[in-house]
This record gives structure tokens, C-alpha cells and sequence, in this order.
């Protein structure tokens, strides 16, 4: 047997082998599946934006004779790979976080990479909360410095660490995201941005999954906290409620122009579509009531959901932590075959014996609906 199938045998006896799904199509908050229709809780379109129909007609209508209606950039940012459109979207973003510029990548997964591997030299650190995205992880496996990863949300850990190790470097990153991706649950900035000020380190807070949900501008949890002028560099995805393609990092002019010098994943890469970019203006400049709208009713069920479940989580994700996997699975599968389209979520991708269902709730998804999945788990448990 060759090593590759020995490695495919390994993971489908551990129940960990993973496969793409034969999604036939997604209509808001539904989709088809092997001829199925379900409602879909595995969704990160937070704001059900990515097929509504009405806006997306009206997009096209508006902009389809556009000269920058295109769908490839063709270059990299540095060569001919950006017009107007991303001048104004980075201008756009940059207000909404308060800062002085925006950086526009690909993905989170690229802007991560190249922001964590960047800005560092081999005389510096990196102080990381263990669950960081994997893209936060092999930023600092690229970057030419080491990192310690903290216990997560434990910042008495994280002061252990800065008290013990911080003196013997030059300069400091603490990295976190805000809403953790498989956990739903908060970093505490606040509590962040006190430890980056008496240890003399850099704040990068990832704001992947709170971007368009939360706060004033919807500019994430610091937003909602009201200190973002504190985090010195944030970044976020436009692939998740933003329903459009693209990420970015926001900070001061020095960063930013750092960046564009150094950062291989925004250099050697060719820059996302005119359509996205002009698909994400069009949200922020002329939806953004839509946009605030759909916000807010995410934000009221989120209230409902957790107050029946009776639990501490305040995100719309929710994890249902089930242990093993053989039995995450198998629920995964009961709620399916009832019309729930839930995954289960396993190691690597969370730690071992902690595999999960993960919900994540979108906005228009009803409580109903919501206590229906809950009654399902409890029975099959
Ligand atoms: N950061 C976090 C916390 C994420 O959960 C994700 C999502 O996949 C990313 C970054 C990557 O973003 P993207 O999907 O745009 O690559």
C-alpha cells in the first residue's frame, strides 16, 4: 500500500477523513444536497447576503455596462492588479475600523499568513492563544522568530509567559482572534490591550468572525468594546458575512506600508476580481442599512438561542461538544437525514476528544427552528 493510502486508511478508521460535500445549491438560508433540501447551520454567510437574489439583481444591474466589471485582475496589486475600486474599498474599510489604512488580501488564510510571517524578525516573538486559526499557526511557522501559544483565554498564562520571556526579545506580537472560530467564545481585548501595554508588545486581534456582526460599524468585538484605536493591527475576512470574497488587515500608514514591502502572500499572488472588490463597496457604501438591518436580527436571535440552551456563549457560533467522534458523526447524520445540514467538526481541526456539531446561526434562521436541532440533539444523546 502506498503511503498515501496508508494515510487515507489511518484517518477513515479514526472517523477522521474528511471529503467534499455534493452541494447542489444554496438558496438563502437552505440548501441541496443529494436532491435534499436543508436548512443550513453550518453556514459562516452570518447574514444570509451571499443569495439574495434582490440585491445581487440589483448589483448587476447597476454595474454590469462598469469598465472595471471584470472578473480577473489579472496581476498582482503591485503590477496592473488594482483600480479605483480598491483604492475605495481599502478607504472604506480603514473608516470603519477607525485606523489609517487597509490593507486588501485574498483570503484571511493569506492575510494571516503574510501579516504573522511579516512583521517579524529572528530577535522577536510571538505570544499566541492556542486556538488560534490554523492560518495565525503557519504564519508563525513561517515567520523567522519563535512563539509561545498560551492556554486559551487564560491571559494569567499569557502574563506568565510575558513576565518570563518577553525581556530576552526585541519587539512582541500577543495575537488573538476575537470570536474563535470553533469555540463561539470572546477574547477579553480589553484585558488583551492592558497586557500589551505593560509588556511593551504589539496587539493583532483576527476579527474573522465578529466582522459585520458586531458593533457600532460592525468593525468586530474591539468595535464593540470601543477600542479599536487600542489593537494595533486587526484582520478580518469579507468571506463570511460580508458574503463576498477577499480579506484584509487595517492599521497605521507605517504597518500598512511595511506590508505591501513585505508581505510575500500580498506581493506574489494575483489580486482578487474587480467584481468582488466592487461587490463589497456596494454593500458598504450603498447597503450598509441592509447590511446593519440583518445584523441586528442575527444579534436577537443569538439572545434567543443561547437564553434556551441556558448557556454562557454569547456568539453565533455554538458548539455542541459531543467527545468522540464516532458519535459526533453519527448525530451529525441524524440531523441531517431529519433536513439539518450540521457538520461534525473533529481533530485535528479541534482538539482530540472534543469533537463538536458546530451551529452557527444566520439571520434568518428562527428560534423555532433553533429549538428544533436542540430537541433532536438532546434525544439522540
Ligand atoms: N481567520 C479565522 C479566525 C477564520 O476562521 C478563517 C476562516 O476560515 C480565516 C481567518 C480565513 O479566512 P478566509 O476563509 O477568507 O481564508
Amino acid at each position: 500500500m502506498s503511503f498515501y493510502n496508508e494515510e487515507i486508511k489511518k484517518l477513515k478508521e479514526k472517523d477522521n477523513f474528511r471529503y467534499i460535500h455534493n452541494i447542489e445549491e444554496k438558496n438563502e438560508k437552505f440548501l441541496s444536497i443529494n436532491g435534499s433540501n436543508m436548512l443550513n447551520f453550518s453556514s459562516n454567510d452570518y447574514l444570509n447576503l451571499s443569495t439574495d437574489r434582490i440585491l445581487i439583481k440589483e448589483f448587476l444591474n447597476k454595474y454590469k455596462e462598469d469598465n472595471e466589471f471584470i472578473f480577473s485582475s489579472t496581476s498582482s496589486r503591485l503590477l496592473t492588479g488594482t483600480s479605483k475600486s480598491y483604492k475605495k474599498l481599502e478607504e472604506n474599510i480603514a473608516k470603519l475600523f477607525k485606523k489609517e489604512r487597509c490593507l486588501l488580501f485574498n483570503t484571511g488564510y493569506q492575510c494571516n499568513l503574510g501579516v504573522v510571517s511579516s512583521l517579524v524578525n529572528r530577535d522577536d516573538i510571538i505570544f499566541s492563544d492556542k486556538l488560534n486559526h490554523a492560518s495565525i499557526i503557519d504564519g508563525m511557522k513561517l515567520a523567522p522568530c519563535e512563539f509561545y501559544r498560551y492556554k486559551h483565554l487564560d491571559y494569567e498564562n499569557l502574563e506568565e509567559l510575558l513576565e518570563r520571556h518577553r525581556k530576552d526579545y526585541k519587539k512582541a506580537i500577543i495575537i488573538s482572534e476575537s470570536v474563535f472560530s470553533m469555540d463561539g467564545d470572546i477574547a477579553d481585548i480589553k484585558k488583551l490591550v492592558e497586557l500589551k501595554k505593560k509588556y511593551n508588545c504589539m496587539l493583532m486581534i483576527d476579527e474573522a468572525h465578529a466582522f459585520g456582526i458586531y458593533g457600532k460599524n460592525l468593525a468586530g468585538i474591539s468595535d464593540k468594546e470601543d477600542i479599536l484605536s487600542e489593537v494595533d493591527i486587526m484582520t478580518a475576512t469579507l468571506g463570511k458575512s460580508f458574503a463576498s470574497m477577499g480579506a484584509f488587515c487595517v492599521s497605521n500608514n507605517e504597518i500598512i506600508d511595511y506590508l505591501i514591502n513585505k508581505a510575500n502572500s500580498f506581493i506574489f499572488s494575483t489580486a482578487l476580481a474587480p467584481i468582488n472588490i466592487m461587490w463589497s463597496n456596494f454593500l458598504i457604501e450603498e447597503k450598509f442599512n441592509i447590511v446593519k438591518e440583518k445584523s441586528k436580527k442575527l444579534n436577537a436571535l443569538i439572545n434567543e438561542a443561547h437564553n434556551y440552551i441556558n448557556d454562557n456563549g454569547k456568539t453565533q457560533i455554538i458548539p455542541i461538544i459531543i467527545g468522540d467522534n464516532n458519535k459526533t458523526v453519527k448525530i451529525a447524520e441524524i440531523l441531517q437525514n431529519q433536513g439539518y445540514y450540521i457538520l461534525p467538526v473533529r481533530p485535528p481541526t479541534v482538539p482530540v476528544n472534543t469533537s463538536r456539531l458546530r451551529l452557527s446561526l444566520t439571520a434568518d434562521i428562527t428560534i423555532e427552528e433553533f429549538k428544533k436541532v436542540i430537541n433532536i440533539v438532546r434525544e439522540a444523546l
